[in-house]
């Protein structure tokens, strides 16, 4: 299953951020995911809630942000979205030439969570 691995992916990720910064519970994780990724926000959810069993992870909160997919043209600069009625070309002058601004991503905006000292924010990483 996709999500799994996607999810297994995220969650080493936040636990090794989460190990640098001495936090010893994640209360909240927001997830970027744009349409082209194919991955289902409730499949996610299932994947996530399904591996999230150790003490880090519990009672995390997950969101779950999509982006659509979207078009800019090259040409004129118009910002659109590929399932109009002109498919991948440029509605305003109808050029291919186009890139893609969003709908690939898949990436954590940002976690919340304890030091374990009664901290809320884990994000301080002032030196010594
Ligand atoms: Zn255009």
């Amino acid at each position: 299953m996709h999500e799994m691995s996607l999810i297994a992916e995220m969650m080493n990720m936040v636990r090794e951020s989460a190990a640098h910064n001495n936090i010893t519970r994640i209360s909240r994780i927001k997830l970027v995911v744009g349409k082209l990724t194919m991955a289902m926000p409730h499949s996610l959810r299932f994947a996530f809630h399904t591996m999230a069993r150790d003490g880090l992870f519990q009672g995390t909160e997950l969101l779950i942000e999509e982006r659509e997919v979207a078009y800019q043209c090259c040409q004129c600069g118009e910002k659109y979205l590929p399932d109009m009625p002109y498919g991948q070309l440029c509605p305003n002058c109808g050029s291919k030439a186009s890139h893609l601004l969003s709908g690939r991503e898949l990436f954590v905006e940002y976690y919340e969570g304890d030091s374990g000292k009664g901290e809320e924010n884990g994000a301080n990483t002032h030196g010594n």
